[in-house]
């Protein structure tokens, strides 16, 4: 357990920067940046109501709380759609017997990266014109007390723009007892600094929603709070997610930057992601070169380069972990339903879990027959599906 001190004076002052920030396993060290002293940024005009996303689904307060926001879903008409499946788009629709239906893994792709950042850092937003030239979406988890550095919301306003999640990583970074590492001064509770980050998404940002959540220091003791407001929170343990299975979507693993690595450390771990059919989540904390190397330093090129190793397999799906979990968590929804038949007919009725965000689809595939939802029935889809959407919460299948 180490930290590493920087002080940097700005014109505003002597801001003392801790380093370090989420450990797992395989980093254990503390803390986030943070300013002394009330600064550019700090908590003006953040209040812990009035978001502008709504509750449509659960709302739910938190464990702890009395003054939750709920579940910030957003609508279904701001979800990212799922990315084309390689291939001409010209595959025949399937002519046999109402046998088999499958669930395509990870959208068809076989397996899923996802890219996260924390902290918001410094080094990430001067980073973010080339993470952006990759023209792939990622997740950013925000400590919007850090709102000092020069570009920090036009950088993520941006980001959402180009399609890539913000998501919540509380106000100040403080530990679940309100403890902090870092010199900051926690809020008054920890509901509000869950809601005080999300209000800040929401409003400030222009997220229509927040729908997941990374626990600062991957405390699992941030978790009460989290059911009713989130659908997935990123922990901090080493591993990666199959499909279905049983992973605690409430403590997702993560492959870890331990800092200074090559693209190829990365690049072996999409491989092995590939090879086994899973989801792996990545988390990096600075982005060198920067002077601002707070946690875990590794070079652009680094990631860059191991995006585009992904992207040149042609068969891996990179995405948010907002639109991986959807789906994730969506076909394990699907899954869990017992098919019911009668009359020829068979249908699945499924309950998604609490705060999911809405607009989000599953992949099919059958031997034949006809698949409907809400009375429609679906189109098949050249490049090998049927889409289901997950908000219907059920599907039928005639002969
Ligand atoms: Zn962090």
């Amino acid at each position: 357990m180490q930290s590493i001190v920087f002080r940097v004076t700005l014109l505003a002052g002597t801001w003392l920067l801790l380093a370090a920030c989420d450990s797992g396993n395989d980093n254990p060290a503390p803390a986030n940046a943070a300013q002394s002293g009330g600064g550019p940024g700090g908590s003006g005009g953040i209040s812990a109501g009035g978001a502008s996303g709504s509750s449509t689904q659960g709302g739910v307060a938190g464990a702890a709380g009395s003054s939750s926001l709920g579940c910030l879903v957003g609508d279904a008409a701001n979800a990212v759609a799922l990315p084309t499946l390689p291939g001409a788009g010209d595959l025949p629709a399937p002519s046999g017997t109402d046998a088999n239906l499958r669930v395509l893994p990870w959208a068809g792709f076989g397996s899923a990266i996802t890219y996260t950042f924390d902290d918001t850092q410094p080094s990430q937003i001067d980073h973010w014109a080339e993470l952006k030239a990759e023209g792939v979406r990622m997740t950013f988890y925000a400590n919007p007390s850090q709102t000092w550095y020069a570009g920090y919301n036009t950088t993520w306003q941006d980001a959402i723009a180009q399609g890539s999640e913000i998501g919540n990583h509380t106000w100040s970074h403080c530990h679940a007892n309100l403890t902090c590492d870092n010199n900051q001064k926690p809020l008054a509770t920890v509901d509000q600094e869950i809601d005080q980050c999300s209000t800040y998404i929401t409003t400030t940002l222009g997220q229509s929603g927040v729908w997941t959540f990374a626990s600062p220091y991957g405390e699992t003791a941030y978790k009460p709070y989290l059911q009713g407001r989130f659908f997935l929170n990123r922990g901090v343990g080493s591993g990666m997610i199959a499909p279905g299975g049983t992973t605690d979507p409430l403590n997702l693993p993560i492959i870890g930057a331990a800092g200074g690595e090559a693209a190829s450390a990365f690049n072996g771990r999409i491989d092995t992601a590939r090879t086994q059919g899973q989801w792996a989540i990545f988390l990096f904390h600075s982005i060198l070169p920067t002077s601002n190397n707070w946690y875990a330093g590794v070079d652009i090129a680094s990631i860059t380069g191991s995006i585009q190793y992904a992207k040149g397999l042609g068969d891996v799906w990179i995405d948010t972990l907002v639109n991986v979990g959807a789906y994730w968590l969506g076909q394990r929804a699907f899954e869990a339903a017992a098919p019911v038949t009668a009359n020829g007919t068979t249908t699945w009725s499924w309950s998604l879990p609490t705060c999911f965000p809405p607009g989000h689809f599953l992949r099919v595939t059958v031997d034949g027959g006809t698949l409907s939802q809400n009375g429609q029935e679906l189109v098949w889809d050249g490049h090998g599906y049927y889409a289901v959407a997950l908000d219907a919460g059920s599907l039928t299948w005639a002969p």
